[in-house]
Parts: C-alpha cells; structure tokens; sequence
C-alpha cells in the first residue's frame, strides 16, 4: 500500500506535516495536485496567482522527485469532481491512506469533508494535519470558552499558549522507496492545468520556490527586522518582508518564519527586540484571520461579520469604482497604491488601509466590490487576510476600526510618505510637485481632479453609520 499526498497551499517539502507524516508511514508515497477551475473563478484568483503555482508545481515536481515522490496532477471542472477523481487516484495507486494539510473556510472545510466521506467510504484512512495556523483554530477561547473578538485578547491568549512551547519546524522527508508503475507528470501537464486561464507571469518580480523565500526571510531578518516597527508604514521603504505571496502558496510556513525569528532573538518572544516583536505581531494577526473564518463562518459567505452594518445603503457605482481600480481617483496616494497593485501584484500593507477605507468610507462602495478586485490582482491573496482586512477597513468586521475614525489619505500620505517618494514613482505626472503640493495636488495636466470631496464624504458616512443599530449578544 503507497500512502497519497494532497498537496493544496503547500506547496513546499520542509516542515510539511502531511508530506512528512506520509513519509513517516513507511510505504512509497505518491502525491497529487488537484486544479479546479470552478474554484479559480469562484475565488477570483489572480492570473499572477495561478502562474505563481504554476511555477511553484514546476519545482515541486522536481523536489519531489528526488525522494522518489512521484507528483500527479488533475484538473477538474467543478468541486464536485474532486472527490471522485482523488478516490481514482488513490485506487490507482494502491493507497491505503490520503494525508492532507487542513485549510479552514468553508468551501475547502466542505470539500475536505466530502473527500473524507468518500474515501472512508472506499477504505482509504484519511489523515488531515494542521499546517497553515501555528495553533490551529479552536484552540483559541477566553475564560468563557467562546472565541475571541479583539485582536490584542487572541494575541494575548496565542503568546501565551505558544511561548511555552518550542518551535521546531519539521525537515524534508526522508528519500522513499520507489512507487512502481507511478511517474511524475511533465512540465506540459502541469502547465496544461491552468490552459483555461489567463496568467500574468510575474517570475521577475516573485520568484517561486521555498529556497527563495528562505532567502527573502533571511535577508529581512538579517537587514531589517530590527527597523521593521519604526519602517514598516512607510511605502517607499524597503521595509516589510515581502513575504506573503510565499506563506499564501505555502512554499513558506508560519512555523518556519517564527523559527528563524527566535533564533535570531535567542528564543525572545516579547524581549528586547522591538522589530522583531512587531513582526511576529503580523504573523499573529495572520493567525487571526483563519480563526475568524472559523468561528464566525458567515464571513466565508460574503457576509459582513457584525450582521447588523449589513443595513448600510453601499453604493454600487461603476464609474467611481473603476477610478479606483485603475488608479486614477485623483487622490495621489491611492492612485499610486493602485498602481503599484495593478503593476507588481502587490501593495503595501499601509496603503492597502488606506484605499480600502478610501473605497469603503469616502466612496461608500460595497466593500466586497474592493475584496474581489483585490482578489484578482494579487499574487499573495489570500481569502481569511483580505476578508479580515476589508472587513476591518469598511468597520464591518470583528476587532473592527470605529466607523468614525477614517483615515484622511491625504494626512496618511503626508505621514506616511512625507517627501512624495512613493507618489513620484508610480504617478510621473506630479513629479514635478513640490513635496508639500504633491499630497494634494493643484490642477495637473493628464491627471484626475478628486472624484469624491473628502470631508464631505466623511460626514455622510458618518451619519450613515451611525443610524445603524448594533446587534446585542
Ligand atoms: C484590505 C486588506 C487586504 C489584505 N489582503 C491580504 C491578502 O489577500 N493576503 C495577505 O497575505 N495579506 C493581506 N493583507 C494583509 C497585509 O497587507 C499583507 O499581508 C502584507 O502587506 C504583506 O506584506 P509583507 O509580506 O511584506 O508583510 P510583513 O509586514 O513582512 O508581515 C509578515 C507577514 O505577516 C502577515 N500579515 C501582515 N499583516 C497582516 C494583516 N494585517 N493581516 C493578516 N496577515 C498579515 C502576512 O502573511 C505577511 O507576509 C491585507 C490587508 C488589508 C488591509
């Protein structure tokens, strides 16, 4: 009997639970990449996305292959196709036992389900390992045992379960007997998973593997952990590990991050290091998010996390939001930061913020309108972060902003990107400002007049708010 991997936002070979623990089984081990195209449009995955898998798979197949790991791949149309086709495979190559890493929102909770059924069902043990959250979700309760709301209690709890314990991520497997009669599919059947999709190669930019993201994590770790509290708001500093992409494929785990930050502060969770205890922070809030999808399943259903702002009269207008999109709002600041989105695949945290509540608040456009458009341009996307982080933006979700404090994205631009350096670069039409006009520019040639006023905006989303009465527990 061979043991059968699902490989799904894992796509690494060190500390990969599933990977290992089949490893550990004894028997050959096969594994296999299921793509579904129903799922792509469903979750409006980006084309930098998807070829960011593509890429990853391509050495994955390699890596793989040199344990004897032989990879299989199959596409499927529809997510009801999954669990049929992983049995085939599994009978085809004598598997006695499916190993997966968990992944908690509620489509991939049902689909794991009904692959767990099924394969039961045809005598198949199906292993399912927690992988993608350090502490896996329902681990996590106050005093009452109910889950938490605020971001800094979860944090709290989580430093506390954790720091007791010592984190060691797990190595590659060890190199396996051979599968007979199993070969790894080529690099043209890989690449003809994803033949119904565009995708957007951005391999200059991101390149894929674990071995770049170790070497990005070692770079930031060594260069600018220490600075990253007092340089991580500012967009045109180098100053956050651009790391995200990686952890959302999963060729780098959480485990593997904080490992390597507590060597590099001697086992220090909340010590001197101010850097390095910001960061872990972030990691934490990451953490967050998927418990939230958990305990609050409503957000996996496009549904806002406090039921009662679902009453706010969103605007559902195509001329502004496609000014957003596009980056041409007038409002420097958010049009750079879509710029950089629409031209990298990714954007600042910071500016994420502020374009999410310039959106939300300032054009009063349905914050789901924002998440999907995010969706389908970023190659980190990732469905619990960006809920959370537009639900927290639009003060619709838990540990929400007050809907009364909204950012101003001119003061955030003057305090955040003081001299107009991130501004200059993805919007040459005002480089010739001065740092104080380039904030709020004057009229400019081929460049848009502001498609909201600010302050005005602002009050009415206010008052709209504030007619909202919220639920009592
Ligand atoms: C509206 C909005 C949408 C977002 N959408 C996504 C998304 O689709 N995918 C995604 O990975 N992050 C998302 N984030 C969170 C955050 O902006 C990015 O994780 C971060 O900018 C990635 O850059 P980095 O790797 O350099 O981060 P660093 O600052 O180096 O942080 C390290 C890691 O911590 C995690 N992290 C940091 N901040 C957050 C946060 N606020 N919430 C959850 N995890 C966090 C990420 O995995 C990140 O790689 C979103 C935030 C907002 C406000």
């Amino acid at each position: 009997m061979t043991a059968l991997v699902w490989l799904r936002h894992d796509l690494r070979v060190h500390d990969n639970p599933a990977l290992f623990k089949a490893a550990e089984s004894g028997q050959g081990v096969v594994a296999v990449y299921v793509h579904c195209d129903a799922y792509v449009r469903l979750h409006t995955i980006a084309p930098a996305q998807l070829d960011f898998v593509r890429r990853h798979l391509h050495i994955m197949a390699k890596d793989l292959t040199s344990l004897n790991i032989p990879l299989l791949v199959v596409r499927v149309q529809k997510p009801a196709e999954i669990a049929p086709e992983l049995l085939r495979i599994a009978q085809r190559v004598q598997a006695g036992h499916c190993y997966f890493n968990a992944e908690y929102p509620v489509n991939e909770l049902n689909r794991d389900i009904a692959v767990n059924q099924l394969l039961r069902d045809n005598g198949i043990l199906v292993k399912r390992c927690h992988d993608r959250c350090i502490v896996p979700p329902g681990m996590i309760r106050n005093g009452q045992g109910d889950p938490y709301k605020v971001f800094t209690a979860f944090k709290k709890k989580w430093l506390q379960t954790m720091m007791p314990v010592a984190i060691k991520p797990l190595a590659s497997p060890a190199k396996q007997a051979a599968v007979s009669d199993v070969t790894t599919v080529s690099i043209d059947d890989i690449n003809q998973l994803f033949s119904a999709h565009e995708l957007r190669d951005l391999s200059e930019l991101w390149p894929a593997g674990e071995a770049e993201a170790y070497r990005r994590l070692d770079l930031f770790i060594e260069k600018s952990i220490t600075r990253y509290l007092d340089q991580r708001d500012f967009p045109s500093i180098d100053g956050t590990s651009s790391l995200s992409p990686y952890f959302a494929v999963g060729s780098l785990s959480p485990r593997q991050a904080i490992a390597a930050v507590l060597a590099y502060t001697h086992g220090e969770w909340e010590g001197g290091n101010a850097g390095a205890n910001c960061w872990i922070s972030e990691l934490i809030w990451r953490e967050f998010y998927q418990h939230v999808a958990v305990d609050y399943p409503q957000v996996c259903k496009r549904k806002a996390m406090q039921a009662h702002t679902e009453a706010f009269p969103w605007r559902y207008d195509k001329t502004l939001f496609a000014a957003w999109c596009e980056g041409k709002t007038g409002i420097p600041i958010v049009d750079a930061a879509m710029r950089q989105l629409n031209a990298t695949g990714w954007m600042h945290n910071r500016l994420r913020m502020v374009v999410a509540m310039f959106l939300t608040k300032n054009c009063q456009i349905d914050w789901r309108w924002g998440e999907d458009y995010f969706m389908s341009q970023l190659i980190d996307g990732e469905f619990t972060a960006n809920n959370g982080g537009w639900q927290w933006s639009a003060s619709t979700g838990t540990d929400a902003a007050p809907y009364f404090r909204i950012f101003n994205p001119i003061s955030q631009s003057e305090r955040f990107d003081p001299n107009g350096d991130f501004i200059r670069n993805w919007i040459p039409e005002l480089g010739h400002l001065s740092n104080k006009q380039i904030h709020n520019p004057p009229p400019v040639d081929n460049y848009p007049r502001p498609i909201v006023d600010l302050n005005m905006s602002r009050k009415e989303t206010i008052a709209l708010f504030a007619q909202l009465t919220p639920v009592a527990h």
